[in-house]
């Protein structure tokens, strides 16, 4: 098989020297993604010989492009959007947290094998009590949006114990099926609502999760829930990172709510994923000032 660099499918560097480790992200697109930067200060940090680049692979070229990494040696891998759910299908061993979330967004080679992890959730809970001064146990949350993130964020939460979960979605349909699935961790209450009805949840919950793309840089700049639901007192989160301070986030900080953004847990399930793959702990720090470096330049 031949890996051309072209416009849809990116070909990879051709490295000859085997001593140093290499990475990459999977995704189609990932020409915007930032993560190359944060690797890079990570390994550097580290003292770790090793490459990460941002391979672009369609969907139809999937396996392919893993049995090729294979061959030419490369041992940990991140996954993003499309084929987060996709890789399943290729994988020797999946862990139970990724099973159970029905995505991995981590790949690691173990003996010839792709094992695969799930990384968002536990990073997403990192990210949010590192920044946040919160007891999860027993709390209200809405989540708004039901897709992947959501996901992983409401699996994470219930593990750290919140008792009312309630998800608000576009498509009433795709709230009620991750209500249903997250409903069988049997941890919390967990329910889905519908946009017209969700005031109430919002007013009385601890934490509000955004997590649709509405905000981020590309879309229209406004605040997807109705800024003047939220309080202070409450925690607004963010899962966007492009820009660093959505619409929202603003618009709940000057409502006097503690805000936290998508930067912290980008940052922590990279750092969770290069511990998979090199058994030594990520340097968080330099991580995060490597990608919000990038981000500003980008701006
Ligand atoms: P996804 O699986 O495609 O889900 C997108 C969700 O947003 C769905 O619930 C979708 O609703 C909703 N949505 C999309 N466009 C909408 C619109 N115009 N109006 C209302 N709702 C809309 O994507 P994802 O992987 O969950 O990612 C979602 C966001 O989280 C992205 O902004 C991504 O960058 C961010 N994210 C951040 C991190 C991080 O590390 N900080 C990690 C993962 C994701 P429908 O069901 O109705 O389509």
């Amino acid at each position: 098989m031949s890996l051309q660099r072209n416009e849809s499918d990116q070909g990879f560097r051709s490295v000859k020297d085997m001593t140093h480790r290499r990475f990459a992200l999977l995704g189609y697109p990932v020409a915007h993604s930032k993560s190359p930067k944060m690797m890079a200060a990570a390994f550097h940090e580290m003292g770790l010989r090793a490459t990460y680049e941002a391979i672009s692979c369609s969907p139809e070229n999937l396996g392919l492009t893993l049995d090729t990494l294979k061959q030419r040696g490369y041992t940990g891998l991140n996954i993003t959007i499309p084929h987060k759910q996709a890789i399943f299908a290729y994988l020797d061993w999946v862990d139970e947290t990724a099973r159970s979330i029905g995505a991995v967004n981590t790949v690691v080679l173990r003996d010839g094998e792709w094992h695969g992890y799930n990384t968002d959730a536990l990073g997403y809970i990192r990210s949010l009590s590192e920044e946040v001064s919160l007891k999860l146990p027993g709390m209200k949350v809405v989540i708004w949006g039901a897709g992947g993130a959501a996901r992983a964020v409401g699996h994470g939460l219930l593990l750290e114990g919140v008792g009312e979960l309630s998800l608000v979605n576009r498509t009433p349909q795709k709230a009620r099926e991750l209500a249903n699935d997250l409903s069988k961790l049997r941890l919390g209450n967990v329910q889905a609502v519908s946009m017209e009805s969700a005031e109430q949840d919002v007013r009385t919950a601890n934490l509000i999760v955004q997590t649709t793309p509405i905000g981020m840089t590309g879309y229209p700049a406004v605040s997807p829930i109705p800024s003047d639901w939220v309080r202070m007192g409450q925690v607004v989160s963010d899962l966007i990172y492009t820009p660093l301070k959505t619409t929202l986030m603003r618009a709940a900080h000057e409502r006097g709510a503690t805000v936290h953004g998508g930067a912290g847990m980008l940052v922590h399930q990279g750092a969770m994923a290069l511990e998979l793959w090199t058994g030594q702990s990520a340097p968080i720090k330099a991580m995060r000032q490597a990608l919000i470096a990038a981000l500003n330049e980008a701006k």
